[in-house]
């Protein structure tokens, strides 16, 4: 292969441009996104040698070497792990293909101290490298591939790269940073081993860097610390999960956490088990402090990693968590499970249907806990993640009723949104069958409804709803603990009991009296209305639309037909 300069991807420059010029709030965090990028490439060595065990080539000790040279102001970080092949690391190193970072991109505003802020957040990858170095040299092979086909790649983070073919034995990625001037700071055993031990201690694999010693200066010259020829491992090199919880401090789990999901902020609960019995797994999940923008996203990325003993098998393993949990990130680790599991055997799977079960019993006790131990947590965490909760209504029969319990909605009575069906159960009149509730594009539409008016009248309170979520989901709780579930927009309300007699006698009287004018509208309207009715149920308003029980509310109706069916 000749020698290539190459252009990054617009969306690279860009974020180089913002890297390189921004001051950077937290320039440490470079080495953790390296070192977790050595740590995937070791991960998928071991995965892809499950199949072809060839390629470990008689060195299948997985690590990472962190090294510097003072002269020469470098600081190399080396991994054993698959490697880059001459078109990989054009393709990996000059676009950027993972969408979290493409959404950072996009949200880039060209205000530098905003911006400033926002990579923090997001953490950039291997471009990270350039905060603190003014050049990046990566040399690689491909595991596999002959020796003579290594690639180098050089790059000053500005609009190009350079590509060239060397020779390179040993198989893996070295990533060598040239430090500019202000970054001294990390040519510094001391100082590299504070940042990986708070970073990168969960790492599984040995972090190793060069074991010095003091050495007195001869003829005069100061002493100093010196290579003594061996490496020593500076990191606990134990996966988090698999260590004893004793172990581990908030500070750890939360960790873990910022670089599992890319979030800047510690999750909002944390559960850590090890399940024994039919079917053992170790489970560490998570509950963001807020949702990601593409929440609704049915078909996002789930954010469960599956490990079978240790060993990285997948990232976003849909099929360990139901659809509506999708914003539980964590780990699942598996001793049931054969390696080579491909997503299409995880969905037929016993062992996996078991780890789902405990999985969902799980989250939904961290989310209980949270609304009877913890009620600031969980009203934040019901902001951000309460309509996706619903989707469970429908998805997730089994734990219907635990999830009914869950819910929070506005009420026509109160000022809070956060009446439970309990709260609302506990409230109701003396006579009253049903709870009542009303759903509506936005509260403020539900709260003026003409639908309200009788009950505002007999002082009845009604939930009021106004997710885009909530007609779907209210389809599939009938009743909560006994209490049958009344939409005041359908059909005619009975409010039973709560109707005194002279009422019902008025409206059967209207019914008659207002025949003619009625059976005109209806002619009038017989496109429009399937039936025209007196009603007892206004109270200001002269008129209002109701659904006919059983049919699709107005509210579904949109829904359904902003979703083009
Ligand atoms: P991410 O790690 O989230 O994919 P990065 O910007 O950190 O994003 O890395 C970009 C890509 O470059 C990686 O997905 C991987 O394909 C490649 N890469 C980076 N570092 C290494 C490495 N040490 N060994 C092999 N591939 C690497
Ligand atoms: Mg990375």
């Amino acid at each position: 292969m000749q020698k290539q300069t190459l252009s990054f991807q617009a969306e690279v420059a860009q974020l180089l441009k913002l890297v390189t010029h921004s001051l950077y709030s937290n320039p440490d965090i470079f080495l953790r996104e390296l070192i977790s990028n050595a740590s995937d490439a070791c991960d998928k060595l071991r995965f892809e040698a499950l199949n072809d065990a060839g390629l470990h080539e008689n060195d299948s000790e997985l690590k990472v070497r962190v090294s510097f040279d003072k002269a020469a102001k470098t600081l190399t970080i080396t991994d054993n792990g698959i490697g880059m092949s001459q078109q990989e690391a054009i393709d990996h190193l000059g676009t950027i293909a993972k969408s979290g970072t493409r959404d950072f991109v996009a949200k880039l505003s060209g205000d530098q101290k905003n911006d400033a802020q926002l990579i923090g957040q997001f953490g950039v990858g291997f471009y990270s490298g350039f905060i603190v170095a003014d050049k990046i040299t990566v040399e690689s092979r491909r595991a596999g591939v002959p020796a003579a086909q290594g690639v180098r790649w050089v790059s000053e983070g500005t609009g190009e790269f350079d590509v060239s073919e060397i020779e390179r034995a040993e198989r893996g990625t070295s990533i060598i940073l040239h430090l500019k001037d202000d970054a001294s700071e990390y040519l510094n055993a001391w100082k590299l081993k504070g940042i990986i031990n708070k970073y990168s201690d969960h790492i599984s694999l040995p972090i190793l860097m060069p074991k010095e010693e003091w050495k007195e200066g001869e003829n005069d010259q100061p002493g100093e610390m010196a290579f003594t020829g061996e490496w020593e491992t500076v990191n606990q090199a134990a996966a988090l999960w698999t260590r004893p919880k004793k172990d581990i401090t908030p500070e750890h789990y939360a960790e873990f956490y910022k670089q599992i999901s890319y979030d800047s902020e510690a999750p909002l609960a944390t559960t850590h088990n090890r399940v024994e019995g039919a079917t053992e797994y170790t489970q560490l999940l998570f509950i963001p402090s807020k949702a990601p923008v593409d929440m609704f996203n049915r078909d996002k990325a789930a954010g469960v990693k599956l490990y079978v003993k240790r060993v990285f098998i997948m990232d976003d393993a849909q099929a360990l968590l139901p659809t509506y949990l999708r914003f539980v990130k964590g780990v699942v680790d598996s001793s049931d499970l054969p390696l080579n599991v491909s997503r299409e055997l995880l969905q037929e799977s016993r062992a996996v249907k078991a780890i789902r079960e405990g999985c969902t019993k799980r989250v939904l006790s961290m989310i209980e806990d949270l609304a009877n131990n913890e009620p600031e947590k969980f009203k934040t965490f019901y902001a951000e993640f309460g309509a996706v909760l619903k989707e469970g209504l429908g998805e997730d029969f089994a734990n219907r009723e635990r999830l009914a319990k869950l819910l929070r909605f506005a009420s026509s009575t109160t000022d809070t949104t956060s009446v439970s069906f309990a709260d609302y159960k506990a409230r109701m009149k003396d006579g009253q069958d049903a709870i009542y509730y009303i759903t509506a594009d936005t509260l403020a539409a539900a709260k003026s409804s003409p639908q309200l008016e009788i009950f505002r009248k007999k002082g009845i309170e009604v939930l009021l709803m106004a997710d885009r979520v909530d007609e779907w989901a209210l389809n599939y709780l009938n009743e909560f603990d006994g209490t049958p579930l009344q939409s005041v927009a359908k059909g005619a309300v009975d409010l039973g009991k709560l109707q005194d007699e002279d009422e019902k006698k008025a409206a059967e009287e209207a019914q008659t009296q207002f025949k003619p004018i009625l059976d005109k509208l209806k002619e009038a309207l017989k496109d429009k209305a399937s039936d025209v009715r007196a009603t007892s149920r206004l109270v200001d308003s002269p008129a209002c639309l109701v659904v006919q029980d059983g049919d699709m509310s107005t509210q579904l109706a949109r829904m359904l037909k902003q979703a083009g069916q």
